[in-house]
């Protein structure tokens, strides 16, 4: 983790699925996107498992489509603009990380998708939180977590934006932290949403946490083939996203 100073192969290595090895000069001359260059073979060279990015691809149409669905059902004019703002983010989130997880780009459009990607995770974040606050919370708790959860989250997406070499260990916790700030609002959330909303709410974030553990610790990496650490975190994060959107559904028809 965080092995190497930032350079620009560092704008790769984050995302390399093969477990560390000595590095000799991995850090490989962007130059070729295979990443298969190097003498060697093997040698810190990035193995892109099969799978990667169809799971993301999938979830993309059944973001867009489940999300329209749930907008269109929201009963008043906050609730819709809330479910369209987290509509829009998970469409961000799958679309951006399938284009980036599936294409064979080019070494800087590469780095491109590659900070939407990670940009997105804070979108996606202030997005979930956005219809629960706004139909869940009371006044004041509501202004206070979403301008908090906004205000968060385009501090991250600037520190991401410029800094995207930063080690992992620095910028996990963040989406870790910024998840768990809903820890201070579950009492709210059981009060106005019932039990079934809080369960839908920790499970998901449960799941997010445990693909965020999964993407730190790059384990477990079940096939570097097909189905690395990699596919693991996205399996969790959509599996999160799954029980978020179930949890923010039920809200919303308790407010039609
Ligand atoms: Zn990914």
């Amino acid at each position: 983790m965080g092995r190497q100073p930032s350079q620009l192969g560092s704008l790769d290595q984050l995302d390399r699925e093969v477990p560390p090895e000595p590095a000799t000069q991995e850090s490989g001359q962007s130059g070729q996107s295979g990443q298969s260059g190097l003498p060697g073979g093997l040698t810190g060279a990035a193995i892109k498992p099969r799978l990667r990015g169809w799971l993301h691809a999938g979830m993309f149409p059944a973001a867009l489509v489940s999300g329209v669905l749930l907008t269109a059902l929201a009963g008043t004019l906050a609730s819709r603009l809330a479910c369209a703002v987290y509509t829009l983010s998970a469409c961000l989130l799958f679309g951006i990380s399938a284009l980036y997880h599936r294409g064979d780009w080019s070494p800087p459009v590469r780095a491109i998708l590659r900070r939407l990607d990670h940009a997105n995770i804070f979108l996606i974040i202030a997005g979930t939180y956005t219809p629960l606050t706004i139909l869940l919370l009371p006044d004041g708790s509501r202004e206070l977590l979403l301008w908090g959860i906004w205000l968060a989250a385009l501090v991250g997406i600037a520190f991401r934006t410029l800094w995207v070499g930063a080690p992992r260990w620095l910028y996990t916790p963040c989406y870790v932290g910024m998840g768990w700030a809903a820890v201070f609002y579950l009492p709210e959330f059981l009060h106005a949403g019932g039990v079934a909303v809080l369960v839908c709410v920790i499970v998901g974030g449960l799941l997010y946490s445990l693909g965020g553990l999964v993407y730190g610790i790059k384990r477990p990496n079940p096939s570097p083939r097909w189905f690395g650490f990699h596919e693991v975190f996205h399996s969790l994060t959509l599996a999160g996203f799954v029980a978020h959107y179930v949890g923010i559904a039920l809200v919303v028809s308790q407010h039609t």
